[in-house]
């Protein structure tokens, strides 16, 4: 996969208010007839009011556009949707950008559209940092925006989805040939639906030479303006996607029609994609043990922040597009911040090791400093509100904490979720969908299940084969006296204490692998306290001074067991058949070099969420968007090799090439 960097901004030149490339000597749209232009090329010439009216799929409609830009073609297309749309479908759009404008410049951009003023302003509240990736954004509650930020040609071949109908955008093939290339019009066509159509303002050889290669019919339609012809077609047969060939074992399950789910419990992982679930139209059962939160999502702050690898690979990928999805997702949900605080993180470096690894991380990740920088002394404790312990450190100014309870209950105050108390104990496949025992002899049913109740997720007969362990974990709490006040970010290094919370300083969580108690210990609240004391040792003197009661057989606090993978990332998608993956790919044990292809059979309609660690809060709500992708035939808010590096089977395959 392409590196994991900060992208350029365009450096614009602005004509009567409408931007134009320096670099590429040509315009983003019209000032005089922008909208006119994008409706009669793109929206037009795809048919789209018609589509849109005639649309019932329970999947949504998806567009697919080569160069964000402004966002004009995308915000005209939803506008478009909204008008002529039954209320009850659904549209996805994706696009490409590889050099992103400023969130300032967008803004300038749009505002020369009144009438869009309320969708640019979405729009703008929700844009990404200029980081390679894919940006999830919730334009509303029927309106998907996945901006693929890169190369458009490398991100459409990273693309988990396929296309009804494209807006083959960018500079004019003159100004942009590095664009307009045969792997561009060949992943077009491998990320299309039959049938999926295109349109595009270029009349250039290149651009019909190139499509007709892929697979398209085009025609010549008349141009828009001065510009007498244009291109607008099809694909009737996209060719077969073959990205899989070497993990036929991920390939995902059929997608089946969605009504009803059953989400086996109610922390964040469980209330995510009961919620993800709920908004795309599907009747949620959530079944809880205890109550919302009541396991590891249930202390009074969580950390929401990341710790991603010195070098680059998959997991730091999906760690930090988790992080940026968590952070646009919660200032949706809760933009008044009552159930999480922004704040920053600050991850110390107590030791030499830590700041050569943090130095290797920042050398290897160029990363915006909105995101994260490396900051050394004073800054450092400056940025705490207080003396830390490090002299170097790693900053994350936009991640924060959580109330994880109060975010569950919100989560599941939904009139698509009904929330049923009673222990599952079973997990069943019948004829036409999914039974879940409960322990009272109770049965729900439906036709997918998401199983998240985290260390207990493998305790079904289908989840069986999936390793996890109990890690147990513990926070201490103390009051704090009059006149001490807590650091004025998360600050962390083994564990984590944000800024108090109602007077009350929380300090955790140990890490006891392999160990599912949730009693109150003394031991981990002399860990925790230790902790606090390497990471904020004048806080802990001013504790001390002002007569904070700090021994650990005396601290109150909270006790939880996280669930974690081998490999310390989380499952995510569909659960596979074990017993069907242990005899199809048998041959793995003597050669695991061996290809096949033969498909991974999956539980057909059973997912799992799990393993989330001591990280949920910035992996759960990815997951879940995942999953609900998946399980609604939609495009992935992740790349394709992401999406196989959180499967569920991957340990499988693992064990098996291990014999
Ligand atoms: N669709 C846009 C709108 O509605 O405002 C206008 C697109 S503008 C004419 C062309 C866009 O393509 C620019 O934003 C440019 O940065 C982007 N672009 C150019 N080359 C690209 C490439 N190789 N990959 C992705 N985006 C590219």
């Amino acid at each position: 996969m392409p590196a994991l960097a900060e992208l350029e901004h365009p450096v614009l030149a602005w004509e009567n208010g409408a931007p134009q490339s320096s670099a590429f000597d040509d315009v983003y749209f019209s000032r005089q007839n922008g909208r006119a232009e994008t409706g009669h090329v793109f929206i037009d010439a795809n048919r789209l009011p018609e589509r849109f009216a005639a649309w019932r799929e329970p999947r949504p409609f998806v567009i697919g556009e080569t160069g964000f830009g402004t966002g004009l073609n995308m915000l005209c297309a939803w506008a478009c949707f909204i008008h002529h749309a039954p209320p009850d479908v659904r549209l996805h759009l994706i696009s490409t950008e590889k050099y992103p404008l400023e969130r300032h410049a967008l803004a300038r951009a749009l505002s020369i559209w009144p009438d869009l003023a309320a969708e640019a302003e979405t729009l703008c509240r929700q844009w990404p940092e200029a980081v390679s990736g894919v940006h999830r954004l919730q334009l509303g509650d029927r309106v998907i925006l996945d901006l693929h930020f890169g190369d458009t040609a490398e991100r459409l071949a990273l693309l988990d989805g396929r296309v009804d109908a494209w807006f083959l955008d960018g500079f004019a093939p003159a100004q942009n040939p590095a664009m307009w290339q045969p792997a561009l019009f060949a992943a077009m066509a491998a990320r299309s639906r039959p049938g999926a159509t295109f349109a595009t303002f270029t009349c250039a050889g290149v651009v019909k030479r190139g499509l007709k290669a892929a697979g398209f019919h085009w025609e010549k339609v008349p141009g828009f303006g001065r510009k007498r012809e244009m291109l607008a077609g099809h694909i009737d047969t996209p060719p077969v996607d073959n990205r899989r060939q070497a993990a036929p074992w991920f390939m995902p399950p059929a997608a089946r029609p969605a009504h009803s789910a059953v989400v086996i419990g109610a922390g964040i992982a469980g209330a995510s994609v009961a919620a993800a679930l709920a908004r795309r139209g599907v009747h949620v059962t959530v079944v809880e043990k205890t109550a919302p939160a009541a396991g590891g999502s249930g202390n009074r702050q969580g950390a929401l922040y990341v710790k991603l690898a010195a070098d680059t690979n998959h997991q730091s990928r999906f760690y930090l597009a988790g992080l940026m999805y968590s952070r646009r997702w919660l200032g949706t949900l809760d933009p008044e911040y009552r159930l999480w605080q922004p704040g920053g993180v600050l991850q110390l470096a107590l030791n030499d090791r830590e700041a050569a690894r943090q130095r290797r991380f920042s050398d290897h990740h160029p990363l915006p400093r909105q995101l994260v920088s490396r900051q050394a002394q004073p800054r450092l404790s400056e940025e705490a509100g207080m003396n830390v312990a490090a002299q170097q450190g790693l900053f994350y100014p936009g991640a924060g904490w959580v109330r994880p309870a109060a975010l569950c209950h919100r989560l599941l105050d939904h009139a698509g979720i009904t929330l049923t108390y009673g222990e599952a104990c079973r997990v069943e496949r019948h004829e036409d969908g999914w039974q879940v025992g409960l322990s009272d002899g109770s049965v729900l049913e439906a036709d997918q299940v998401v199983v998240a109740s985290a260390h207990l997720a493998n305790r079904f007969a289908p989840t069986r084969a999936l390793p996890l362990q109990p890690v147990r974990g513990q926070i201490s709490e103390i009051p704090l006296p009059a006149g001490v006040s807590g650091p004025s970010r998360v600050v962390c290094a083994g564990g984590y204490a944000p800024p108090a919370l109602d007077g009350v300083l929380t300090v955790g969580a140990s890490f006891v692998p392999n160990d599912a108690g949730t009693e109150l210990r003394a031991d981990d609240h002399r860990h925790n306290l230790g902790e606090l004391k390497r990471m904020l040792p004048e806080l802990y003197q001013q504790l001390e001074a002002a007569g904070a009661d700090l021994r650990p057989e005396h601290a109150s606090g909270r006790a939880a067991v996280r669930a974690a993978s081998p490999d310390k990332t989380p499952y995510a998608g569909p659960v596979p058949n074990a017993d069907a993956w242990a005899d199809d790919y048998a041959a793995l044990r003597k050669d695991a070099t061996r290809t096949f292809t033969t498909p991974g059979r999956h539980h057909d309609g059973l997912w799992i969420s799990a393993a989330h660690g001591s990280r949920g809060l910035s992996s759960a709500p990815l997951c879940a968007e995942v999953i609900a992708s998946r399980i609604c035939d939609e495009p992935l808010p992740v790349e394709g090799p992401l999406a196989d590096h959180l499967h569920p089977g991957r340990r499988l395959i693992r064990a098996l090439k291990q014999g």
